[in-house]
């Protein structure tokens, strides 16, 4: 019955108290103070509050005149959600430094699925710290972490984990799982609950120990999902938002060039974009188009398309620089360039295709190692040597 499952390493990431602590970060005088973040102190609720306004029995969604009744020294805030969306994007672009495979449940927290970034980044524990790290040093905020096999056992994870900190399922989930309360399970409402405490169950490990049958004539569909939960079983995959149609990646330069080795350099500057993207969404690329858009912003592009999908750098640049023969650019000078890589597909293609065997090793080998750098250090902190200079605000022309 039991079908083989590939084990896969999930994070489910949730920024803690998120709302308050943006205005903690936000407005100094703050930190360390009960916020609460709501509507107006007469009449509205609370959106969300500090772990400081917690400990006096602040939560959110309570009215505002009781959370001031129990916290009378808060200071409320109110909600500028155009500016928790900001910060928010920036969470999100941190999470696909690691993975594409990011499902938003809320501006505020995700599953991601690790899976197939343990070998660039380490095991999935490492990543959940990584990615921690560079929310609390870039953004100045802390986030908390739930690592397991599936997203049901993650998410309760990171309850454990909270504030600020990162909880891993072990291996023998039970010692995790069965202790704990039924509302925990997803699933579980006021009315089921009651039903359940009526049958005298109050742990998941007790849930455990009654038979699939009896859970199946009590609750139907729902006894069955139960049965699954008490046993930590959960198989939904982590679903993107969308599904990647194209990887792009284009740069508008503060001068326009024209110079053929800066023009080269910037392209190659592109084409390590688009290529960590595609190796981060475990994808190659069929198609690439070149866009270049001259000084008097006429913009044309030109396309080309293989037999077989492409992946690493070396022949992203090398293609561009083909398509970049058919172009005016050099003897017109540039402003724009653009790479856009199409007709994507799962897997690394023919590697062969433009270069010998040895070759292509080596260059996959080294993409991998930037992009592991790069991730450390971050974007400016490492690029190739051809590209000294170029990145980190220089102009390419001096
Ligand atoms: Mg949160």
């Amino acid at each position: 019955m039991e079908k083989q499952r590939v084990i896969r390493d999930i994070l489910h990431l949730d920024l803690d108290a998120f709302y308050a602590s943006v205005e903690q970060l936000d407005y100094p005088e703050l930190r360390g103070l009960p916020v609460i973040v709501g509507g107006h102190p007469g009449r509205g609720v609370v959106c969300a509050c500090s772990y400081e306004a917690r400990r006096f029995g602040v939560h959110s969604a309570m009215p505002m005149f009781r959370a001031l009744r129990l916290c009378p020294g808060a200071k409320v805030r109110p909600v500028r959600i155009s500016r928790y969306k900001q910060i928010s994007r920036q969470v999100f672009n941190v999470f696909g430094r690691y993975t594409d495979l990011v499902e938003p449940l809320s501006v505020d927290e995700a599953f991601l699925d690790v899976t197939g970034s343990r070998r660039l980044f380490g095991s999935a524990r490492q990543i959940a710290e990584t990615i921690r790290h560079d929310i609390r040093t870039d953004l100045g905020l802390t986030i908390s972490a739930g690592i397991a096999h599936n997203k049901f056992l993650a998410k309760l994870a990171s309850e454990r984990a909270k504030p600020d900190g990162f909880f891993e399922v072990p291996d023998n989930i039970d010692e995790f799982l069965l202790p704990l309360e039924l509302k925990c399970l997803w699933g579980v409402g006021p009315v089921m609950l009651e039903e359940l405490r009526g049958l005298g169950l109050c742990t998941v490990g007790d849930l455990r120990k009654m038979p699939l049958a009896d859970l199946k004539w009590r609750f139907g569909k729902a006894g069955i999902q139960l049965h699954r939960l008490a046993h930590g079983e959960d198989s939904r995959p982590v679903e993107p938002d969308s599904v990647v149609k194209s990887i792009s990646h284009e740069e508008t330069f503060d001068k326009d060039i024209r110079d053929r080795d800066t023009i080269h350099a910037a392209l190659l500057d592109l084409a390590e974009r688009v290529a960590a993207r595609l190796r981060r969404t475990g994808l190659s690329a069929k198609t690439l188009t070149l866009k270049v858009r001259y000084a008097d912003f006429t913009t044309v592009s030109r396309s080309r398309t293989f037999g077989s999908g492409f992946q690493q750098v070396k022949q992203i640049h090398r293609v561009a620089m083909e398509l970049l023969q058919k172009t005016e650019a050099g003897a017109k000078p540039v402003r724009l360039l653009g790479i856009n890589l199409h007709a994507l597909n799962k897997g690394l293609g023919s590697q062969g295709m433009l270069f010998d065997e040895d070759h292509d090793k080596r260059s996959m080998q080294l993409d991998q190692t930037l992009d592991l750098l790069r991730a450390r250090y971050g974007e400016k902190g490492i690029c190739r040597a051809t590209l000294m200079g170029w990145r980190g605000g220089e102009s390419p022309q001096d």
